[in-house]
């Protein structure tokens, strides 16, 4: 009897794996998750590996969370999803009032989706119409920053600063008003000018604040995010907030944009909204977009926007549950405490190597600029690959190692993933 075809060859047969060349998937030695336990990945071989990148920055609490599983059975036992197009459905009500008042935004309203990047398009339409609703027209454009990236859908990817090989895609793109981001010197000062000459045509202003993570976690000062935010009242141009990675606790606060001390007209939510569970996002306006909005039945102030599975039940039920669990177990001291130990240790064993260009970090999200001497030589890959072989699940972008445990990690787990970089990082580049 022949052998039969490993996970590996099964996997490459049929699934596309986005962001990856399939005709090297296989090569690359994928590892294929049969099962999770806390901040663990149990691979078909039963390899166990420390997720050190939260499953690409959703994983708060863990997998395989019991409360959180229970949460979703409860669900289940009521109903998995009923449209809320017209409708309503009690988990999505609940779960909406116990975020309203714990978003940075005044009197929020929430329309769910399932991506991050189709909530950004909500966000995208919404402030186009919250002024053609009022009768203004030419407001179609937007001012977004260097180095952004707001998710993989035209209108998103049009926001996004290009990168990871999107270039292809540029026909495709619509313009928009772009200058530095906000960490570059003189950054703040081209952004309030664009938006003081622009601002006739400008539908919104979007930003990351804090941390621009895709970019290789660039940070973004929180003056500079107060600094746009007047900039913008003054010439009455929206704000827009994608805190799709940054929220839920990323930061060391529940939201970044509290430690900038704004209020955004609108924000937008994904990835560790449900804990790494469940496809879930929202676009949350604030009460005065919302208002533009209300007119006569069936009248053209109607949003005309919807998704089949915006505001799924079960989704809502684990992100309410997830919430909660915040609050229960203090996570956000953890991730404050955690961070720091995090900081001191990239500083004392990874800051020092010759490899190491700058290493940027906010809270419990780290990127290690690696410098690797020739064009080419591609040490991100690389230095990843060695962590994996170590147990410590890492993926980089481009040269930048990227670390974010989830928000539960504790100190032997910082501990072993400081030292797992040391390593790699010393193996692949001091051979
Ligand atoms: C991941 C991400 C998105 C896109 O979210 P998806 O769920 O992957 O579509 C948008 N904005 C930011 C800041 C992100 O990090």
């Amino acid at each position: 009897m022949a052998d039969l075809p490993s996970w590996i060859e099964r996997d490459a047969a049929v699934v596309w794996h986005g962001f990856t060349q399939m005709s090297t998937y296989a090569d690359n030695r994928p590892v294929i998750v049969e099962r999770g336990e806390g901040r663990e990945l149990i691979d078909v071989d039963g390899n166990r590996y420390l997720d050190a990148i939260s499953s690409l920055w959703l994983t708060t609490l863990g997998h395989a969370v019991p409360e959180l599983d229970q949460a979703l059975r409860d669900q289940l036992a009521k109903v998995a999803h009923s449209t809320l197009l017209g409708n309503g459905n009690t988990a999505v009500i609940e779960l909406a009032e116990a975020l309203a008042p714990r978003v940075p935004v005044d009197g929020a309203k929430f329309l769910f989706a399932s991506d991050g990047a189709a909530a950004v398009e909500q966000a995208l339409k919404i402030a186009f119409q919250f002024w053609t609703n009022q009768e203004i027209t030419g407001r179609n454009r937007y001012l977004a920053f260097g180095g952004a990236y707001h998710g993989d859908t035209i209108g998103s990817l049009s926001l996004g600063d290009g990168g990871f090989g999107t270039d292809v895609y540029d026909p495709l793109r619509f313009p928009v008003l772009r200058t530095p981001s906000l960490g570059e010197p003189g950054a703040v000062d081209a952004a309030v000018d664009a938006i003081a000459a622009h601002a006739h045509e400008l539908a919104a202003v979007i930003l990351e604040p804090l941390v621009q993570g895709a970019s290789g976690m660039t940070l973004v000062p929180a003056e500079a995010v107060a600094a746009v935010a007047r900039a913008a009242a003054e010439h009455d141009v929206l704000v827009i907030h994608d805190e799709v990675a940054t929220g839920f606790g990323r930061t060391g606060t529940l939201f970044a944009t509290e430690q900038c001390g704004t209020r955004p007209d609108i924000l937008v939510l994904g990835k560790g909204i449900t804990g790494g569970y469940l496809p879930l996002s929202a676009t949350v306006a604030s009460e005065r977009v919302w208002g533009a909005f209300l007119g006569a039945d069936l009248s053209d102030r109607t949003l005309y926007h919807g998704h089949s599975y915006s505001g799924n039940a079960l989704a809502a039920a684990v992100a309410l549950r997830h919430l909660q669990l915040i609050d229960e177990w203090d996570v956000l001291a953890n991730v404050r405490d955690r961070a720091d130990q995090l900081g001191a240790g990239l500083t004392e064993a990874v800051a020092p190597l010759a490899a190491v260009a700058t290493i940027r970090r906010c809270g419990l999200m780290v990127g290690i600029e690696l410098a690797p001497p020739a064009e080419g030589l591609r040490w991100g890959r690389k230095v990843s690959a060695a962590c994996v072989e170590r147990g410590v699940l890492i993926r980089p972008l481009g040269d930048v190692i990227v670390a974010m445990p989830p928000l539960t990690t504790t100190a032997n787990e910082i501990d072993r993933i400081v030292t797992t970089l040391a390593a790699a990082i010393t193996e692949v580049t001091e051979p």
